[in-house]
């Protein structure tokens, strides 16, 4: 990969040299802010997604996160709750105030996904699914486009291209990790390619330390990595029953962990130079 002539012209910084910064429900990603995203890895019922939210919202973190649509290695695993999943979305974030990204899993969903979150969640098996990306690039919402477990960053930046070409200029980067040949991690979650996807580009950079690691004992730590590292935020996984959960649960913080891990990220962010202060989210009346 050439420096002066990256491939991917419209995400490098050979072409803008200035950070880009996404707004959205009133959240400022990249700029010196600490963008937080927490929540389960796929929404299983009202009461699951309600516990875990009020947790969300007062740890001050202003995004939920939990798949509706799937993508899961077996067919035989849980898929999702799909259209009653995002109805508890959306009734999560009314109630407590809390912006909403979930996986649009294929072009065919997109139109149902749409109008239910914030940010359209790209994932790591679909990084490559270059017409997706294509069309993806003719809508108006943030994406967050995981790195393909097996990509390499340049590949991962070409991804973000295809949108950026398609005139959507609202892309986030996100390292989820990538396969290695070690198994003792689910992933092995490459900083040091966050590092330097943040030098060649632009884009906002998040971290997924819970895809990337795969084991909860090692996801907080992972966490604070990043954000010392210079990620602009995190996405991490919680479950208010782990050992229960339908879908990630070796790799899902308990709620109180989360809670200790967003207090450490509140007094490491004042050293770093983004921002994260815990001020408690306003319950909004339904
Ligand atoms: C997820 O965020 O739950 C997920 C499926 O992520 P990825 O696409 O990175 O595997
Ligand atoms: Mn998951």
């Amino acid at each position: 990969m050439s420096e002066s002539t990256p491939s991917f012209r419209l995400a490098s910084r050979a072409l803008k040299k200035d950070d880009t910064v996404i707004k959205v429900q009133g959240q400022v990603i990249g700029a010196n802010e600490l963008f937080l995203i927490a929540g389960p890895c796929s929404v299983e019922s009202e009461k699951q997604l309600m516990e875990i939210a009020e947790t969300v919202a007062n740890c001050g973190v202003p995004f939920l996160r939990g798949g509706a649509f799937k993508p899961r290695t077996s067919p035989y695993s849980f898929q999702g709750l799909q259209k009653e999943g995002l109805r508890l979305l959306d009734q999560a974030a009314r109630t407590y105030g809390l912006g909403i990204i979930t996986e649009v899993m294929d072009l065919s969903l997109l139109d149902t996904v749409y109008g239910h979150t914030d940010i359209l969640q790209i994932g790591s098996r679909n990084m490559k699914n270059y017409h997706f990306l294509k069309e993806l690039g003719k809508t108006d919402k943030p994406i967050l486009l995981k790195r393909g477990m097996e990509a390499t960053i340049e590949e991962w930046l070409l991804a973000a291209e295809y949108i950026l070409n398609g005139g959507n200029e609202q892309v986030i980067l996100c390292e989820r990790g990538i396969r290695s040949f070690d198994s003792a991690l689910r992933n092995t979650l490459d900083l040091g390619s966050m590092a330097l996807a943040k030098e060649l580009s632009h884009l906002p950079i998040i971290v997924d330390p819970s895809q990337g690691t795969g084991r909860r004992s090692v996801v907080s730590a992972m966490s604070k990595a990043a954000v010392a590292a210079g990620a602009d935020g995190l996405m991490i996984e919680v479950h208010n029953n782990p050992d229960e959960a339908l879908s990630d649960g070796p790799q899902s913080l308990t709620l109180s962990q989360f809670e200790n891990l967003v207090d450490d990220l509140e007094i490491l962010s004042s050293v770093t130079g983004k921002r994260f202060e815990k001020q408690k989210t306003e319950m909004v009346d339904v």
